[in-house]
């Protein structure tokens, strides 16, 4: 068998507990679709097509590709391709499905930008249970005042109601990673947790805030109006925020009364400005 790559992240998973635990977590059924990312040598995908009734796996290593085939045969769908390039609605439409549940061990060098592709996509998928590093878990599950409070947070849980299942120790995985993993479940809701009036420019504020996250809010929102503190003011009297605060203290729906606010004087007097970065 081929070495892992290093490249692409390949920790295999080779505790049975552990393959039977985040499958268990998935709670698919023989009516599901299950779109997997990077299967690998398909640890959990044998136990996976033994309980959907169609299984999609999206696995970038073509010599790995070859070994799920002659593993599983026509009973995966097979993509050798990089899941960043992947549109989850046309492959799921494509397979003449409405939603998949998505199951995945992230390569972790690309989790973010794959969880920023999965909430792009929530409308197509009932829940995801993903295999991340501890501390991705951590800044996801964060709440207001924790130090791990973030861009990630916010996001994921606008769109999902996101649940720390377990952690995973490194020998649980050939080659052991150096770090601890958490398997997350995230159940995704059809509209937002919170009512937001423009999420593009919430995100707006959102990352302009955590971009300078040691300052205060009203040092770390001055940009957006050009430096006019006195807007700022105004903006924080009226979303009735003490702008002393740090960005890590304020929650989702005190967020979305500083952009309602600083969105109603962008509108009055002239435009603001803020960072657009897809970064989390
Ligand atoms: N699911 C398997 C398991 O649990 O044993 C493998 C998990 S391993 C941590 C990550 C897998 O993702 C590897 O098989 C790797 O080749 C694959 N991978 C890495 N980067 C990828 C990408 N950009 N798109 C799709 N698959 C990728």
């Amino acid at each position: 068998m081929a070495k892992p790559n290093k490249g692409l992240a390949q920790h295999f998973l080779t505790d049975l507990g552990a393959v039977r635990r985040i499958v268990g977590a998935a709670g698919v059924g023989a009516d599901d679709l299950v779109v997997e990312i990077g299967p690998g040598r398909g640890a959990l995908t044998g136990r996976l097509l033994a309980q959907a009734g169609t299984v999609i796996g999206i696995e970038r290593d073509g010599a790995l590709c070859d070994l799920l085939r002659s593993r599983f045969g026509r009973g995966l769908h097979l993509r050798n391709r990089d899941v960043l390039t992947v549109d989850f609605s046309d492959l799921i439409r494509g397979a003449g499905f409405d939603h998949a549940i998505l199951v995945g061990n992230l390569p972790y060098y690309i989790t973010g930008a794959v969880i920023q592709r999965i909430l792009d996509a929530r409308r197509r998928f009932k829940r995801a249970v993903l295999t991340v590093q501890r501390e991705v878990a951590r800044r996801i599950a964060a709440t207001p005042g924790n130090r791990d409070y973030g861009v990630l947070s916010i996001a994921v849980q606008l769109y999902s109601d996101p649940k720390t299942l377990f952690d995973l120790a490194p020998d649980v995985f050939n080659p052991a990673p150096r770090v601890f993993s958490s398997v997350i479940r995230l159940d995704f809701q059809r509209e937002t947790r919170y009512r937001i009036q423009d999420e593009r420019f919430f995100f707006r504020v959102v990352r302009t805030a955590f971009g300078q996250r040691r300052k205060m809010l009203k040092n770390a929102l001055l940009g957006m109006t050009h430096g006019r503190m006195e807007i700022l003011q105004r903006v924080g009297a009226m979303a009735e925020i003490d702008f002393r605060l740090r960005p890590e203290a304020v929650s989702i729906p005190e967020y979305e009364r500083i952009s309602r606010a600083l969105k109603g004087f962008a509108t009055s007097a002239g435009s603001v400005t803020g960072a657009d970065s897809r970064q989390m």
